[in-house]
């Protein structure tokens, strides 16, 4: 089941779920707020439940059923509607097929390991902003039909590591219509990026999490004793 890696959120769960639901899906969101609210859990789950072929309804309420095809490709990441668009290091490299094969292998295992848990910080090392040549290939790959069916989800994470050149090359992407896409950026800082661009989003303010839903997530995940996430959870 693809909300149940969300900590709370509920009303934000419960807004995209009925927006699925009722089949009023945006084509662009923005998810504003730290990484530790869940911006990118609340991404990813979103892109498991829009994909899975057997999802399951209940009134306003809808989630993956986690044994589908799609589900299964979907547990480790792996479908092939499911993109991710985060920072490089520096160096030559403007897309994925150009980067370093140590670079390649560490993208693959940052994207493994954030499917098991959405909370570890998803980052390439020295990763430095999102390059123009990373929005070009995204633009490329949207103009090409889905080779599955369900709703192509891509998730630009930190958004505003974007710098001026790839972002008016995204506000371009943005601007044209694409079918069953869904284009979502999250970011701890809406006021770095364009105007344009938060203006053509919808924008959904993930808050941060109290230190109750800590402590929870921190015991019931095996982390800590409730004791020690007393003592963790304020940091
Ligand atoms: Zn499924």
């Amino acid at each position: 089941m693809a909300w149940e890696q969300v900590i709370g959120q509920e009303r934000v769960q419960l807004m995209l779920q009925r927006a699925i639901v009722r089949d009023r899906v945006p084509q662009s969101l923005l998810l504003t707020g730290e990484d530790g609210a869940g911006t990118l859990a609340i991404a990813i789950a979103f892109a498991r439940v829009v994909n899975c072929e057997q999802p399951v309804v209940s009134g306003d309420r809808i989630d993956a059923c986690g044994t589908c095809h799609a589900c299964k490709q979907n547990h480790s990441l792996q479908h092939p509607n499911v993109r991710f668009v985060i920072s490089y290091p520096s160096g030559k490299a403007e897309t994925d097929d150009e980067l370093p094969k140590e670079v390649v292998e560490e993208l693959k295992e940052a994207i493994q390991t954030v499917a098991a848990d959405p909370y570890v910080p998803f980052q390439l090392t020295n990763a430095t902003q999102i390059r123009i040549g990373q929005i070009r290939d995204l633009k490329r790959s949207l103009a090409l039909s889905s080779a599955q069916n369900g709703r192509r989800v891509v998730i630009i994470h930190h958004a505003d590591e974007m710098k001026v050149e790839s972002a008016n090359a995204f506000l371009k992407t943005l601007e044209e219509p694409h079918e069953n896409v869904t284009l979502i950026l999250t970011t701890a800082h809406p006021e770095r990026l364009l105007q344009t661009i938060v203006s053509r989003c919808q924008e959904v303010v993930v808050p941060p999490l109290d230190d109750d839903q800590i402590i929870s997530a921190l015991v019931s995940g095996g982390w800590c004793t409730h004791d020690e996430a007393v003592l963790l959870a304020p940091f």
